[in-house]
């Protein structure tokens, strides 16, 4: 952890970390409770593949604080199962950001993105660099949603199936 980065602070979401690399918008969309992406096919099949993928007696899923919620833990690993790899980037500062939070919490443990649809999986180690990152990224989720109004729109190569579409777009 960065000298004087004080955690408790800025904790938030795991959610909130994945959409920060997604949309900067759609972050702050989703923070004032336009939450029309649970609904959303992309969701559904999430839930359903991983439901598929790791037989429920297998699944270990847990949930920290009302905040992180890990789809399965074992001994040494942490696992987010994931649709496609689409949106690498989010997925990984997510797991990261999981990995730091359990870190605070006296826990280390290296992470796994499943994406078994594809049948590919990422293994993903906290570093002090990531940890720097998580920590920018936290800050930079606390300053958006500070913002009375969104994010500037700025045209995303998947806004056409985003949740809040209608919301920039029409
Ligand atoms: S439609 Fe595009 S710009 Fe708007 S919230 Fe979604 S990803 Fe962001």
């Amino acid at each position: 952890m960065e000298k004087g980065f004080d955690f408790n602070s800025f904790r938030t979401t795991g959610i909130k970390v994945n959409y920060l690399y997604v949309c900067e918008r759609k972050l702050w969309f989703f923070d004032r409770g336009i939450q029309m992406e649970s609904t959303s096919d992309k969701v559904l099949m999430g839930k359903i593949l991983n439901e598929y993928s790791y037989p429920r007696e297998e699944k270990k899923e847990i949930l920290i604080d009302n905040l992180i919620n890990i789809d399965i833990v074992d001994d040494n690993e942490i696992h987010e199962v994931k649709y496609s790899n689409r949106l690498a980037d989010a997925d990984r500062i997510q797991l990261l950001y999981y990995l730091y939070y359990l870190k605070q919490m006296g826990i280390e443990k290296t992470g796994v993105i499943n994406y078994p649809k594809m049948k590919k999986k990422e293994e993903v180690i906290l570093t002090a660099d990531d940890e720097k990152k998580v920590e920018s990224a936290l800050i930079r989720i606390n300053e958006i949603l500070k913002k009375d109004v969104p994010p500037q729109l700025q045209k995303k190569p998947y806004c056409s199936k985003c949740a809040y579409f209608e919301f920039c777009w029409s």
